[in-house]
């Protein structure tokens, strides 16, 4: 095995185990692969040993790696800072977007999805001090049609594993989202203990990331 394959084995031995100690349901947590920062041969490397879902936080980054690879099945996921003028290219270009912080941004990929049969899906981003924001921000987004509002996507503070709290709980109940998106190469299994359904890890398959 090479050193790709090996550590996604490896990691997703690691997120059953978790999935079983912290009694979740099996196979509840996927695996998102965030490739940012790292070549698109180790992508293909990571899709040939059966990942398929990858998160990009670069735009211009992404979209010059999803024309080597558009021969393969991927599931893009847009995880990074989302600017106003570049809504289109993320909304007809990705499957997710997890990073969706403002209702404006929200109506702009809603308005540039129009285009495409599928809904885009979205995650809110949560600053976990206010959770009022995220129950106004949920009400706004819920009818646009061409978002599907999947979750929430919780960026823990430095020190703390990010669990997401009763208001948040509630808010992902009331919106029927299926989602949590938590958890990194650090402190996946923490995030899985505290609920997460989709932990976003890198370095932990890919190694350091490619400064640039
Ligand atoms: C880079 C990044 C990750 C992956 O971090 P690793 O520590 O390499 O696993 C996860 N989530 C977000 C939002 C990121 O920007």
């Amino acid at each position: 095995m090479n050193t790709i394959q090996n550590n996604l084995a490896l990691i997703t031995q690691k997120i059953r185990d978790a999935e079983i100690k912290y009694h979740r349901a099996a196979n509840e947590v996927s695996l998102l692969a965030i490739s940012k920062k790292q070549s698109a041969e180790k992508i293909r490397e990571a899709y040939n040993a059966g990942q398929k879902k990858f998160g990009e936080s670069y735009l211009q980054e992404a979209l010059a790696k999803q024309a080597i690879l558009k021969d393969l099945d991927i599931e893009w996921h847009f995880i990074g800072n989302i600017q106003s003028n570049k809504t289109k290219l993320i909304a007809q270009n990705f499957n997710w977007v997890h990073s969706v912080n403002r209702l404006s941004i929200a109506e702009k990929l809603n308005a540039h999805r129009a285009s495409i049969q599928t809904p885009l899906n979205i995650c809110i981003e949560v600053n976990i001090d206010s959770p009022e924001d995220v129950f106004a921000l949920a009400k706004n987004i819920a009818p646009l049609k061409h978002l599907a509002l999947r979750g929430l996507m919780i960026m823990p503070k430095k020190g703390t594993q990010g669990k997401p709290g009763t208001a948040l709980e509630l808010i992902r109940d009331a919106f029927l989202m299926d989602t949590l998106s938590m958890g990194m190469s650090g402190d996946f299994e923490a995030a899985i203990a505290a609920g997460s359904t989709i932990v976003r890890i890198g370095t932990a398959i890919f190694g350091e990331r490619n400064a640039k």
